[in-house]
């Protein structure tokens, strides 16, 4: 009898056309990666191929939910994507997504999906009650993830179904595609979309009823409760909730000098977001969610009144094509997010590139007899819209150019100093040049969301030590806020709720813990969730070396204009170059790995049990 997983993965083989299921493996493992990302990279691990590119067949995309995931519990809905990473081509990629997708795998009778092998044709999956059936979806190849989405619903007639799919960026396989589901929700980072469009798989449709079973039903509602009334302790969580960010009119980013704005040039100009208060708002929760962070927003004004927009709630999705773009028009922001989900492209890596191109432009490193004909410039949302779509079909030489993601781009044309990126891909955007800690958690990770919270911004981190927020400039302090800030994401990625249930909430580790213990029956202490996220952080960097990582790629493979000084706000004339490699190396050192090589030291890999790993 299994409490709080179901006990089974789904593997997929698209080159042979089967499905078949297998156990989870044994608890010993169970307790040492729990679920989500760290059990998606036990996987990885054990079936990978070093010498294979994300897009060969044999790599694995695997989506794993935790023991959380589907249960009435703050957030339980995260199901992480582990692969090796598209977009930076060398390190593990690793995304979550929200919504409903995770609870109804879960009710559907599966922990998680492994997926290896490339169809002959487009496919879909479909899964429903212990029942799975791939699925012909030439009809649907082409189409946008929403329109796909609602199509799928259509085909397997049943509406309450979530559906995963690709967009033509995905189907293009361009740097940057994710996987939407749930019309607000993505696996949004590590080009995820792009190795589905290279699997030929253009969806994942999947409905659940069947309830998973709870070691100690009565505990896990008690904890649950109390740990519901202090998420509202969380400075974040009270600024996301409900559609929050928008309404705020992005005062808090604004006032904090963290909004990126063409191509790092500028940063937090005033007129951004203006008015976008005055539009109307519809919160859209999760499964299992009191935040709400995400909505649906409806623009009551201005050139595209009318128009309904379905964002995720975080900050960051917006910026990438608006203000990093010089766009500040509200109704054309939320226009403009709209237009990248239903494409499939995170915003930060095509948001990066087009601005990259945009200052290249500016600066004559390209001219329009380059660019197809165009003419750049910043703040034009028609201009944005044609380059997205452009980019999503690899349209031209210029769709192809952006198609490239901002690094690879920036070196075709000899833009490299003003490109933004960290190891390829687009950063989680905002302009972290004024928070340290973030920057720095940025350049460990490997080319994903949020390795690192730090404690520079938006939350502080009570649970671990941080009552207040630190000195955003204090280098010295860095590199120890972002490996005990980093145990406890990892531990969070790992058990199956959304981050924001988390993210600065007095208590939560200890509640965490607890109902983890009362979903499955394993003790866990809070200090051991701890040791489980810095167990899945080593087991990360154990599957970076193998891929290829280098030592110096957390220090140099990042676009110079990241690590600029900003041209004003409390971030001008403080210039983190001149500390970046002292702070890797001190991370190295608190984390237990060779100073110099970035591998983790043999009595590191003993204490945590995972000598066996190498
Ligand atoms: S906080 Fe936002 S993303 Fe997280 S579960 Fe709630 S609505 Fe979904």
């Amino acid at each position: 009898m299994w409490y709080g997983y179901v006990g089974k993965i789904l593997r997929v083989d698209l080159s042979r056309d089967e499905v078949w299921f297998e156990p989870l493996p044994d608890e010993s493992v169970l307790k040492s990666f729990i679920g989500g990302k760290g059990l998606g990279l036990w996987y990885l691990f054990n079936c990978l191929d070093e010498n294979i590119s994300p897009f060969d067949p044999a790599n694995p995309l695997i989506f794993m939910t935790g023991p959380l995931t589907g249960l009435p519990v703050p957030c339980g809905n995260n199901t992480t994507a582990v692969s090796i990473n598209a977009d930076t081509g060398y390190t593990t990629g690793a995304s979550h997504t929200h919504g409903y997708f995770g609870p109804n795998l879960k009710k559907a009778g599966f922990d998680g999906i492994i997926i290896t092998g490339k169809a002959e044709s487009p496919v879909y999956l479909w899964i429903q009650d212990k029942e799975t059936e791939i699925r012909n979806a030439s009809k649907f190849w082409g189409k946008d993830t929403h329109e796909t989405e609602d199509l799928i619903k259509k085909d397997v007639g049943e509406d309450k179904a979530s559906v995963a799919a690709i967009g033509p960026a995905g189907e293009n396989m361009c740097c940057g595609a994710g996987i939407w589901n749930d019309k607000h929700h993505s696996f949004a980072h590590s080009g995820m979309g792009a190795i589905m469009g290279s699997k030929n798989l253009k969806a994942i449709a999947v409905y659940g009823t069947q309830d998973v079973q709870i070691r100690d039903e009565e505990k896990l509602k008690e904890v649950a409760k109390m740990w519901r009334e202090n998420l509202w302790k969380s400075d974040v969580v009270n600024a996301l909730a409900k559609g929050g960010l928008p309404q705020s009119e992005y005062k808090y980013t604004k006032e904090s000098y963290l909004l990126s704005a063409k191509n790092f040039t500028d940063v937090s100009p005033p007129e951004f977001a203006v008015g976008m208060s005055k539009f109307k708002y519809k919160p859209k929760a999760c499964f299992s969610c009191p935040i709400a962070c995400s909505y649906e927003v409806e623009i009551t004004e201005g050139p595209y009144k009318g128009f309904v927009a379905t964002p995720a709630g975080g900050g960051e999705n917006l910026e990438g094509v608006s203000s990093l773009l010089g766009v500040y028009d509200p109704g054309a922001t939320f226009y403009l997010i709209e237009l990248a989900d239903r494409l499939g492209f995170e915003t930060s890596t095509i948001g990066s590139t087009i601005a990259m191109l945009i200052e290249a432009y500016e600066r004559g490193i390209v001219s329009k007899e380059d660019l197809d004909g165009m003419e750049l410039k910043w703040g034009d949302p028609k201009l944005v819209e044609e380059l997205m779509k452009k980019a999503a079909n690899k349209e031209g030489f210029i769709g192809y150019l952006l198609s490239l993601g901002p690094k690879r781009a920036a070196e075709a044309i000899g833009a490299e100093n003003i490109a933004i990126h960290v190891k390829g891909t687009g950063i989680n955007l905002h302009d972290w040049r004024v928070t340290w800690a973030i920057l720095l958690g940025q350049l460990i990770g490997g080319g994903y969301s949020w390795p690192a919270p730090g404690v520079d911004a938006w939350a502080t981190e009570p649970d671990i030590g941080y009552d207040s927020y630190q000195d955003p400039f204090d280098w010295r302090l860095k590199p120890k806020a972002v490996r005990d800030t980093q145990l406890k994401k990892n531990w969070v990625d790992s058990i199956g709720i959304c981050w924001f249930a988390d993210w600065g909430v007095p208590s939560a580790l200890e509640f965490e813990a607890m109902v983890v213990e009362a979903a499955t029956g394993f003790t866990v202490s809070r200090d051991e969730a701890l040791i489980i996220g810095e167990k899945v952080i080593n087991l990360e960097r154990i599957v970076n070396l193998r891929l290829g990582l280098r030592p110096e790629d957390d220090i140099y493979d990042v676009g110079p204009r990241f690590l600029e000084p900003p041209p004003k706000g409390p971030g001008k004339d403080k210039d983190v170059r001149k500390h970046v490699k002292w702070m890797v190396r001190e991370y190295y050192r608190l984390m237990g790995w060779n100073e110099k090589t970035g591998e983790p030291l043999k009595s590191t890999l003993q204490r945590l049990g995972l000598d066996n790993l190498i």
